[in-house]
């Protein structure tokens, strides 16, 4: 079958015949009558097309829609390539018995104050968030904050007590 543009013109053109040959029998009404048909078809003609172009117009867009989409997909792709090769060198340690974080890869674990430990629940959720060590203080143990949310944080004790002399060398409290 012809397309509809096709079809339009070629039914148009019929119309043009039709008067072409009214007018050369100077048929008054069968000129008004083949004109009138012509006008028809050539609206008819000029909607189809319209119409076409419309068609045309939204597949172009939803071509373009889906090469936007493949290309996101494609950078998706590689963003996951990136996590999973970046990801791959993160240790879990143990800022203190018992408490979960993850060191960065190639990086020494030593103190908690001087080691960079990440969240490990954020790690989790795909986030390597660094917890913010805080210094033991007078009934107040030593944390590992995350900044992300204040329950992932972890205790790791060693509160001072309250006297201002120096703490009683006490081997338990030093060496977990
Ligand atoms: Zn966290």
């Amino acid at each position: 079958m012809a397309d509809p543009i096709t079809a339009a013109i070629s039914a148009a053109r019929f119309s043009y015949d039709l008067l072409s040959v009214a007018i050369a029998a100077r048929d008054e009404a069968k000129i008004k009558s083949a004109q009138q048909e012509l006008n028809e078809r050539l609206t008819s003609a000029l909607n189809t097309t319209l119409s076409q172009v419309q068609t045309m117009h939204a597949l172009e867009l939803e071509t373009q829609k889906l090469r936007t989409e493949l290309v996101e997909t494609k950078g998706k792709n590689l963003e996951l390539v990136r996590e999973i090769e970046k990801r791959r060198g993160y240790v879990l340690a143990q800022p203190a018995p018992g408490k979960w974080a993850y060191t960065a890869p190639g990086s020494e674990t030593g103190s908690p104050e001087s080691t960079a430990y990440f969240c490990a629940t954020c790690y989790a959720e795909k986030r390597e968030i660094p917890l913010q060590y805080s210094k033991p203080r007078v009934h107040v143990e030593a944390w590992l904050n995350c900044p992300m949310e204040r329950k992932h944080s972890l205790s790791l004790g060693g509160a001072l007590p309250d006297s201002g002399r120096p703490e009683p060398d006490n081997p338990f409290a030093r060496n977990w």
